[in-house]
């Protein structure tokens, strides 16, 4: 960068507005960044708050749901240890008797046990050969019952009031069926046995639908609403039954509710894999859909994919969804925009919105007066270096500045071989239109005197009052002859207008002039060249006044 250029641009930055203007904006940016920043912080630990709390519910939801999944595992492996070894005793062989004789009745109950075991329910022969897949063509029928039995002895030990399953079951493709407590209403068999041959669990455990024989999760069926979780019990290449566990919607709600520690946490939705809304932690179901078709289908595509969480924004609303590991489901958060200010990060963000409204405010105040202080103090400063260069009267240079330019302008025109002249011109008998008139018409005559001198200039010409009633002109690059023009063309202006000075009082006035220019010989400094032209000013005054006089004797008069 050249010396010219960083002269120009720090010549540019004394601007004083430019530079308040600078600061301000600086600052202004700085503080837009650093809001940009905490809002950008704040939001990343807001999503940070929200799917840690998802993940957190979604882990103690899969945890009691695989605490359940162990335990119908735990019932599988006993039936299967059971079929192996079967146990044989007289109360079991006693069963054996009992089903033997009543497996041809259309309702029938057997029961190890009064006090321990749970009752076991069949249907007939005739029932069973008419609604495949139940058969009872199985060569170790016996063995299974024994198995049912054996399982309804551990089934009764549980106690389902701490346990996240409402109830446990065993549905025999033999046609009997064993439950913690009832299956759906009705108290014959033969009335229950079709509803649950038509509940997905039982249909969703065939050797061709449940390939791997793993745990399905499915929905519970009518009256209970909720999902059941179910196994096949196979042996042998033979499939004998279905075990079932069943989870109430009201124990979920129950449970997701008790997950959300305030109301400003959200609402908490646990979807099937299908994306059906399974449970809620709402009191109240919604009274309009919470997703839109459109939602609906952006949430799935979202949780589709291969990652366990994530987030997505719905308009206002913050919604946040992890996958279970344990229930084939998604749990998804709702957090609403009210709810958000609502809470920790709402209270934080609205102090902070609220410090930065301030803050800019008062910066833009601040601003504003500083812009205003600067404009007058530049004001004041143009206002006071006119006054300290200018006669305010007459709008002409002051002595001080006419001499300091009239130096300037010797120089120059020495520099550059210009001639210069000098007009030295005097009121003629202003003391009597002072006395005569007043000093108030005096001053007018002097301001209007300054303004017939500015009209006669050129722009490169200056002008100044250099006493009283004195003025002094220099004309640069004007020769003796011109400048002789140039005074009897303001002497004529200034002695041919009348000037009104009350009302029904004009007065005119005259002034004398001397002239004098570099061309002529003799020392070539200023006041040489000025007291030249004063003189022939004296010889105009004391030759009649109102003329110009440009040498000595005789004065040339161009008078009128
Ligand atoms: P002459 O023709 O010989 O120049 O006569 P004159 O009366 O003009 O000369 P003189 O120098 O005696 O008078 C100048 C007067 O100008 C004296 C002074 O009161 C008056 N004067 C000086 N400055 C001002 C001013 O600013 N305003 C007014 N109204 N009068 C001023
Ligand atoms: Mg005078
Ligand atoms: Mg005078």
């Amino acid at each position: 960068m050249s010396n010219g250029s960083i002269r120009q641009m720090l010549s540019r930055i004394k601007n004083p507005i430019r530079v308040v203007n600078c600061c301000f904006s600086a600052v202004l940016l700085l503080s837009l960044l650093l809001s940009w920043r905490v809002a950008v912080v704040l939001e990343r630990a807001y999503i940070g708050e929200q799917l840690s709390g998802l993940e957190g519910v979604a882990s103690t939801v899969d945890r009691q749901f695989q605490r359940s999944v162990d335990n119908l595992l735990f019932y599988r492996s006993t039936m299967h240890y059971a079929l192996q070894s079967p146990a044989s005793t007289d109360k079991v062989r006693e069963a054996i008797r009992q089903f033997d004789a009543r497996r041809t009745d259309p309702d029938w109950m057997i029961r190890l046990d009064q006090q321990r075991g749970l009752p076991i329910y069949g249907v007939s022969d005739g029932f069973v050969e008419h609604h495949p897949p139940l058969t009872r063509d199985f060569d170790d029928l016996d063995g299974e019952l024994t198995a049912t039995l054996e399982l309804s002895y551990i089934l009764q030990l549980a106690d389902y009031s701490r346990d996240f399953q409402r109830r446990v079951f065993y549905v025999s493709r033999a046609g009997y069926y064993m439950s913690t407590s009832p299956l759906p209403s009705g108290n014959r068999s033969e009335r229950i046995m079709p509803q649950i041959l038509d509940a997905a669990w039982f249909g969703g455990n065939r050797e061709h639908v449940n390939r791997s024989r793993g745990v399905i999760w499915t929905a519970s069926i009518y009256p209970l609403r909720g999902i059941t979780a179910s196994v096949p019990l196979d042996m042998d290449m033979n499939w004998y039954g279905v075990l079932g566990m069943d989870f109430s919607l009201d124990s979920i709600h129950a449970f997701l509710l008790n997950a959300i520690h305030n109301k400003s946490d959200g609402t908490i939705l646990l979807f099937n894999r299908h994306f059906d809304q399974i449970a809620s932690s709402a009191f109240f179901p919604p009274q309009n859909p919470l997703f839109s078709q459109a939602q609906m289908h952006q949430l799935s595509s979202v949780v589709s994919g291969d990652q366990m969480e994530g987030y997505v924004r719905m308009g206002s609303r913050f919604v946040s969804w992890a996958k279970l590991k344990s229930y084939d489901g998604v749990l998804v958060k709702i957090h609403t925009l009210r709810e958000g200010i609502k809470g920790e990060f709402g209270n934080i963000s609205s102090v902070l919105l609220l410090l930065g409204v301030l803050c800019s405010v008062i910066l833009m105040v601040s601003w504003y007066v500083m812009l205003r202080l600067v404009s007058s103090m530049i004001r004041l400063q143009g206002a006071l270096s006119w006054r300290a260069n200018f006669d305010t009267l007459t709008r002409l240079y002051n002595r001080g500045a006419f001499y300091d330019s009239a130096n300037r302008q010797m120089k120059t025109c020495r520099e550059q071989h210009l001639p210069l002249s000098v007009i030295q011109m005097d009121l003629d008998h202003f003391k009597w239109i002072n006395d005569e008139h007043g000093h108030s018409t005096g001053d007018k005559v002097l301001a209007h005197t300054g303004a017939t001198i500015m009209t006669a200039l050129r722009s490169a010409d200056v002008a100044g009052r250099v006493g009283g009633e004195e003025f002094c002109i220099l004309l640069p690059g004007v020769n003796l002859a011109d400048a002789g023009l140039v005074a009897e063309r303001i002497r004529q202006r200034i002695s041919s207008k009348e000037l009104l000075v009350h009302a029904g009082t004009t007065i005119r006035i005259t002034a004398s002039f001397g002239v004098s220019c570099t061309t002529e010989s003799g020392p070539d400094d200023f006041t040489h060249l000025q007291n030249r032209a004063d003189k022939r000013l004296y010889y105009a005054k004391t030759h009649g006044r109102d003329q110009v006089c440009t040498g000595e004797p005789p004065p040339t008069n161009y008078g009128d």
